[in-house]
């Protein structure tokens, strides 16, 4: 990719005091682009913010915001625009793990719809507030964070493959919507991603990182940084004409179709 092909351009990443997020502001800010920082987590996004305006030499802002409220982030909008100005980058990454791993039924039903609203309804609202401008602008990049589980289905955290299966849905209507006027919506499906959140899970027992790795054809959980790659590409401005698409970055887990046959050593080590 052509370096700092982003420079002049502002981007905004939900969720991205940590994680995936994190990583793909830095991946952003590598291509010169400005950043905005916007999380729950108001003091995490503007540590974040200051790390990356110091080591990568651009313009970055935070705002806190829950991205399930539309006042808030038009708040955060605002105040990230005042600064930087029109965002035509924008990346749907805020997200919630399951908070509990059982059968639908045995749940309650304010899981269900948390998740529903932290995914589905966070990206509706950005992108429905990011959009004029990059309309105004002629250009515009939208990438939302899918799943793996969004591809296939799971059982036991419902709210999440309803939500991530949502994400697919709601990328190819704005896709379908914004194609016309240089916006492209495409959306990344990741697999088991090694990031603090996970990392903790596996720890924790919740997850079982050898299990995971060994179901992933590549032998192991991917690094935030190999997701944040992706999206780049996405939001870079030679990528204008895939638009609509949900791209598995998941070292071939959904394609793999066969029950457990062995083919062949894991690399050794975590990712
Ligand atoms: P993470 O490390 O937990 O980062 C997510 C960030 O989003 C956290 O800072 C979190 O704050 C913030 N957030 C949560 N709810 C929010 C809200 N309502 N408003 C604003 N910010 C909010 O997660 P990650 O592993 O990087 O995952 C990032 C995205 O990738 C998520 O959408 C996730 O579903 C998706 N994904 C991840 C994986 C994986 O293996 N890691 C795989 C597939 C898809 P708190 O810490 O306060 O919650």
């Amino acid at each position: 990719m052509r370096e700092q092909a982003l420079a002049g351009r502002v981007a905004l990443v939900t969720g991205a005091a940590r994680g995936i997020g994190r990583a793909t502001a830095e991946a952003l800010a590598d291509l010169g682009a400005s950043v905005a920082i916007v999380d729950q987590l108001g003091d995490a996004a503007s540590a974040t913010a200051a790390k990356i305006a110091d080591s990568r030499g651009v313009r970055t802002a935070a705002a806190a915001a829950d991205v399930t409220d539309h006042a808030a982030c038009q708040k955060a909008l605002e105040a990230v625009e005042a600064k930087l100005g029109p965002v035509t980058i924008l990346v749907n990454n805020a997200g919630i793990m399951p908070q509990q791993v059982k059968p639908h039924h045995e749940q309650p039903i304010a899981n269900f719809d948390r998740m529903l609203a932290v995914h589905l309804g966070g990206a509706a609202n950005f992108s429905h507030l990011c959009l004029p401008a990059m309309r105004e602008t002629g250009f515009g990049r939208i990438v939302n964070l899918s799943s793996v589980l969004g591809l296939g289905g799971a059982p036991h955290r419902l709210g999440y493959v309803a939500a991530k299966t949502g994400m697919n849905g709601l990328t190819r209507g704005l896709a379908l919507e914004n194609a016309r006027y240089g916006i492209t919506v495409n959306a990344i499906a990741p697999g088991y991603i090694y990031t603090d959140v996970l990392k903790g899970r596996a720890e924790e027992g919740l997850l079982d990182y050898a299990l995971l790795a060994e179901r992933t054809p590549v032998g192991r959980w991917g690094r935030p940084d190999e997701v944040a790659r992706v999206i780049a590409f996405l939001a870079h401005p030679d990528s204008g004409f895939v638009t609509g698409v949900v791209w598995p970055v998941d070292g071939g887990f959904s394609m793999r179709g066969d029950p457990g046959e062995d083919i062949g050593p894991r690399p050794a080590g975590m990712p």
